[in-house]
């Protein structure tokens, strides 16, 4: 399977699409999930091109892992979540949609069910205002 510079991810790094931004160096884009699982989920985004882990250089993996931590750090600390969940899908048999490399923080809550992966669309001022805090606590 090769890399396909047309998905969403792609067009979002290349700022054709917009997003809710948290954070940005030369090494990934962290901005919200708009169908989030959870209140807080967001996404970090390579940026360097490939579909997944699975055809990611290492050297670009040795890079973004010490930003999930971070992201994650400040996902849950901003949002007061009880754990975060680490998620990341290589091919769409195993749950992937978009195939640019990416990471899920996801926040979980005692006694509140995780969402559907991909449901409900959020809405766009409370995203924003999550990408705000989560940015805060980086
Ligand atoms: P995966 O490829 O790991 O299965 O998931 C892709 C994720 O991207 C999903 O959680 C979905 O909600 C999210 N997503 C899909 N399209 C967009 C978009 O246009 N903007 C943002 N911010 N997230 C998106």
């Amino acid at each position: 399977m090769t890399y396909d510079p047309s998905n969403i991810f792609a067009k979002i790094l290349r700022g054709e699409i917009p997003a809710h931004k948290v954070f940005e160096d030369n090494v990934a884009l962290v901005m919200m999930d708009i169908f989030p699982q959870s209140r807080g989920h967001c996404l970090i985004i390579s940026k360097a091109a490939s579909r997944n882990l699975l055809d990611a250089d290492p050297t670009v993996l040795s890079a973004i892992i010490p930003l999930v931590q971070r992201v994650a750090k400040a996902a849950k600390a901003a949002t007061n979540a009880d754990g975060v969940r680490l998620v990341q899908f290589n091919e769409a048999l195993a749950g992937q949609t978009v195939f640019h490399l990416h990471f899920h923080v996801i926040p979980v809550y005692e006694g509140v069910a995780l969402g559907d992966h991909g449901g409900g669309q959020a809405d766009s001022v409370e995203l924003a205002e999550l990408a705000q805090q989560i940015a805060a606590h980086l």
